[in-house]
């Protein structure tokens, strides 16, 4: 009996990052409307389904999309204006200067920016904690991506709201506005332990156990937050927020470095999720999160760029390269963090940070978020090993096609969705007005 499907996609190799981490040579994939209903090899797939659309990738390999765990989307606009500095001088004299001035036009802008490069990258679903998240939502839905998304909760005002009482009411709003998106989902997000207070985690904690939704915070990031919450509240970060109730399969926490063997075990336990930033930790010095502890005692992990401003840039394939490496020389141990681990983390891994079972693998039921790189670019010469490939040679530039929920946002050089050409001189228009934020 053949069965009908929306678009069937061919390619000369699938690696689907399913349960058995399968690899499927001149492969085909049946996409309906979102959602894949079937991937094998080409032959029996293109017996058993009859299609409107083929879509024939010849020599490419196709892989979930990349899952980016950790962002701020907007920060585009500000990368490149302050490098080569320590986390809270970074934060307080240059970051935060400029984002107060920020507008929802602006964060648009450079939200949609991110979702440009992210697309071109292969990343198709992202998490994000900005401000003035509803104009990053916005940029979203019109560049096709999936995101988890979060407006930063705070002690001070942002240029969102005047006080955080009004900022709860934010994601209440926001929650209300966008929950039936298919592709946009809201969480929970205080900015950190030193930009908040025990009695606003709280309250966070309570509205995502209301509201149902996960809970994102940066957690562990550096020495110098655990000294300040050493002397604000006489507990190290992660003692802290296990206190207040903050960990929990709910929970993603960004960076989780400077912790110890004890509060990884806390992790594990409390089935919280980490979002590991190698690159964002190794420019700002922070240190390097002790992944192959958490891996080793099933805490699971996610990988994320950060933002634009302390990596620079949102591209997965190279922060996978860097976490492997990362790795492999703190521990002076090159059988540390493997290729496989380190895509799990970059798909897997991913969805378990975006709280989602239906994406990061391509199998029956998941949703249709796909990649297609190049296999004749020069460094993907010869095909051995695809996990190898996808960890230590691809660079994000050999991702020619890019698949959201069944949508092709980006195809041989060209963004479907975005009016590109426009979005650049909108961006290059922008450098002055941040430059004057500066001074
Ligand atoms: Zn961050």
């Amino acid at each position: 009996m053949t069965l009908v499907c929306d678009i069937l996609v061919r390619a000369d190799m699938i690696l689907t990052q399913d349960p058995l981490r399968s690899i499927v040579e001149q492969g085909g994939i049946a996409i309906t409307g979102n959602t894949i209903m079937d991937v094998g090899d080409w032959e029996s797939i293109n017996a058993r389904y009859h299609a409107e659309s083929t879509i024939n990738l010849g020599n490419s390999l196709i892989m979930p999309g990349l899952v980016n765990a950790h962002t701020h989307a907007a920060m585009t606009l500000l990368r490149g204006v302050a490098d080569d500095l320590p986390l809270m001088e970074w934060l307080t004299k240059h970051i935060f200067p400029v984002e107060q001035h920020l507008t929802a036009e602006f964060v648009e802008l450079g939200a949609l920016l991110a979702c440009a490069e992210m697309t071109r990258l292969g990343t198709t679903s992202f998490c994000d904690m900005y401000l003035l998240e509803d104009a990053t939502y916005s940029a979203v839905d019109k560049a096709g991506l999936r995101i988890l998304g979060g407006e930063g909760i705070f002690m001070f005002p942002s240029p969102a709201y005047p006080n955080t009482e009004r900022g709860f009411e934010i994601v209440r709003e926001l929650h209300d506005k966008w929950k039936n998106h298919p592709r946009i989902a809201q969480s929970v997000m205080p900015h950190a332990v030193y930009t908040t207070t025990p009695e606003i985690l709280t309250r966070c904690r309570e509205l995502a156990e209301e509201l149902d939704i996960p809970l994102n915070i940066h957690l562990g990031e550096t020495v110098t937050e655990t000294e300040q919450c050493l002397k604000a509240f006489g507990k190290r970060p992660v003692q802290y927020a296990h206190d207040l109730g903050l960990l929990s399969p709910r929970t993603t926490i960004a960076h989780a470095v400077d912790l110890t063997d004890a509060e990884i075990d806390l992790l594990a336990e409390t089935g919280t999720v980490v979002a590991h930033n190698p690159e964002s930790n190794m420019k700002l010095a922070s240190g390097i999160a002790n992944i192959p502890y958490m891996l080793e005692k099933g805490v699971k992990v996610s990988l994320g760029t950060d933002g634009a401003a302390s990596n620079n840039a949102l591209n997965m394939f190279t922060e996978m390269t860097s976490c492997a490496l990362l790795h492999k020389v703190r521990c002076m141990d090159p059988t540390c963090a493997p290729a496989q681990a380190v895509l799990d983390m970059a798909t897997i891994g991913g969805a378990a940070a975006m709280h989602r079972t239906d994406i990061g693998s391509i199998a029956p039921g998941m949703k249709a978020d796909i990649i297609a790189l190049d296999l004749n670019a020069p460094n993907l010469l010869p095909m051995h090993n695809p996990v190898s490939h996808a960890v230590y040679a691809a660079t994000g530039a050999e991702v020619r096609m890019t698949m959201v929920a069944g949508q092709i946002l980006y195809n041989d050089g060209k963004f479907l969705k975005i009016d590109y050409p426009s979005l650049v001189s909108e961006i290059r228009s922008l450098r002055d007005w941040v430059r004057g934020k500066l001074a």
